[in-house]
């Protein structure tokens, strides 16, 4: 009695709170974090980065995409195939940019950055906000960093 065992147990889809994503994205109340540790791994050459209208690189979806601000990879939202936090599962990129709003994400702080307070992601916020609304951003991108001094090598 050859009894198959089907061990059909289908991919189990784990699903991580959507809903607390979204709302924190489009409510304004989530307090963005201020610091990350995961800065490192910013990708060095964040002046050129793809447009906003580029469609994500594995499944084409061509909106609501987020920018992988390590590799520089467009890539969907959980929203759409997950393309985005797939990469991050796969090969650890933790930060990304969503072309849709330019909230800054940060997969393993599991929380938004806030833009305006980290230096880093100054760069990028505003090469990302010309392409996308043809002028800089609102805020001085460059009137804190003296205070911050430079602690390059
Ligand atoms: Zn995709
Ligand atoms: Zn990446
Ligand atoms: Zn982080």
């Amino acid at each position: 009695m050859a009894n198959q065992a089907s061990s059909s147990s289908t991919a189990l889809e784990v699903l991580i709170e959507d809903e607390e994503f979204l709302y924190g994205a489009e409510s304004g109340w989530v307090e963005a974090r201020t610091s990350c540790d995961h800065l490192a791994s910013l990708s060095s050459d964040l002046v050129h980065i793809p447009t906003p209208e580029t469609p994500c690189n594995r499944c084409h979806n061509p909106s609501e995409n987020w920018l992988c601000l390590c590799c520089k990879e467009v890539l969907c939202s959980r929203f759409v195939n997950k393309h985005m936090l797939e990469h991050y599962q796969k090969v650890n990129h933790c930060l990304a940019l969503s072309y849709s709003d330019l909230s800054i994400w940060c997969f393993s702080c599991d929380a938004y950055l806030d833009a305006q307070a980290i230096l880093q992601l100054h760069p990028v916020y505003e090469t990302a906000y010309i392409l996308k609304f043809g002028q800089a951003p609102p805020f001085p991108t460059t009137d804190n960093q003296a205070e911050a001094s430079t602690s390059g090598n």
